[in-house]
């Protein structure tokens, strides 16, 4: 006989949104300590370290981003903490509560939204919406499937057919649902990919709507618009390893550089050292480019140091550098 997920595990535990486990010395949200993947050799493929030991701590009410390129590792890790994947070793933590030790609770903390839009097309939002707090074991008198449904601006399709959905609207069916068991964290995995740019901000609003009522959230993109748009913090994560984790503005600050591009009148074939110490450029052509921090550095010194040392300078532009600019240092390709 088939069981259902809360005979086997009672995975509902009965929360209010926001309200610490009892291991109130654990701060984050998620945590990871060293955390491994291998994925083991099969057939022709060769064994694959999916996560090279990451460490990551993604603080309790902040919208979180994961960001990196395909394959660097942020599915595994997001099926890891959803109890999909087995780690190959370290340890990981929800809302306080380790994956080995609590493994109930720390299931019941999250809720997965994720990328595919699995829908059965013949039920109802209302009827999956009961039949997912079902498999958790919520309490009839504890669910709150009219009131989600309405946060997603879904209550007046709770009767209609699944496959009378339009695409974002089933897309935010798969938020409702994992939302059923009242989850503090919510986990979304790529939650945009394939959607159009007005689907997108509309997401995006109702993704905000559950934050400020007290949900953390986490979202994998590989959108840096889409983690600039709505996230406070951002990892980025590439070939299974965590190369950045800061908030957002700090990231931002550093991408306030600027590229100063420099065209002497006879093309330069060194860098001059009057650059010595700056991040220069020597391009094939033979002009310099030269990145600044306006707030530090003004053009008018680095011209000023390149003519001081006897180049002429035919023409100069700047360009603006943006968060790929920066992804792309990060992640070095
Ligand atoms: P992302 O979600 O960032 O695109 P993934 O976590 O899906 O990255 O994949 C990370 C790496 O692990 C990739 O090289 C991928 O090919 C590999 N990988 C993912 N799942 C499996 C699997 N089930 N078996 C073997 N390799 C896998």
């Amino acid at each position: 006989m088939a069981h259902t997920l809360a005979e086997e595990e009672n995975a509902y535990v009965s929360r209010v949104p926001g309200e610490p486990a009892e291991d109130k010395a654990q701060d984050c949200a998620i945590k990871a300590r060293n955390l491994r993947k291998v994925y083991k050799a099969s057939g022709n493929q060769p064994a694959k370290e999916a996560l090279k030991g990451i460490d990551l701590a993604i603080p309790r009410g902040s919208i979180f981003a994961l960001l990196g390129p395909n394959g660097a590792g942020k599915s595994t890790f997001i099926n890891i903490l959803a109890g999909l994947v087995l780690k190959t070793s370290g340890s990981a933590s929800i809302w306080g509560f380790d994956t080995d030790v609590n493994p109930r609770q720390a299931r019941a903390s999250i809720g997965v939204v994720p990328q595919e839009l699995n829908i059965d097309p013949f039920f109802t939002p209302a009827e999956v919406m009961e039949m997912q707090a079902g498999l958790y074991g919520v309490p009839k008198k504890e669910r709150r499937t009219m009131e989600i449904l309405k946060a997603m601006g879904l209550d007046d399709k709770a009767d209609a057919y699944a496959r009378t959905l339009s695409g974002g609207m089933r897309r935010r069916l798969l938020v409702a649902k994992a939302m059923v068991h009242n989850p503090p964290v919510l986990i979304l995995d790529e939650p945009t990919a394939g959607v159009d740019i007005e689907l997108r901000r509309q997401l995006w609003d109702y993704v905000k709507g559950l934050h400020a009522r007290g949900t953390t959230i986490v979202l994998t993109t590989h959108y840096l618009e889409e983690a600039e748009a709505l996230c406070d913090t951002i990892a980025i994560i590439d070939k299974g390893e965590v190369v950045a984790c800061e908030p957002k503005d700090e990231l931002l600050g550093r991408i306030s550089e600027k590229k100063l591009i420099v065209c002497p009148s006879s093309p330069a074939t060194t860098l001059p050292t009057a650059l010595d110490g700056m991040k220069a450029e020597l391009r094939p052509d033979g002009s310099i480019t030269v990145q600044y921090n306006p707030a530090e550095t003004g053009v008018m010194n680095i011209l000023g140091a390149l003519s001081a040392e006897g180049m002429e300078i035919n023409d100069i532009s700047t360009e603006e550098s943006d968060l790929e600019d920066v992804f792309l240092q990060l992640t070095s390709h």
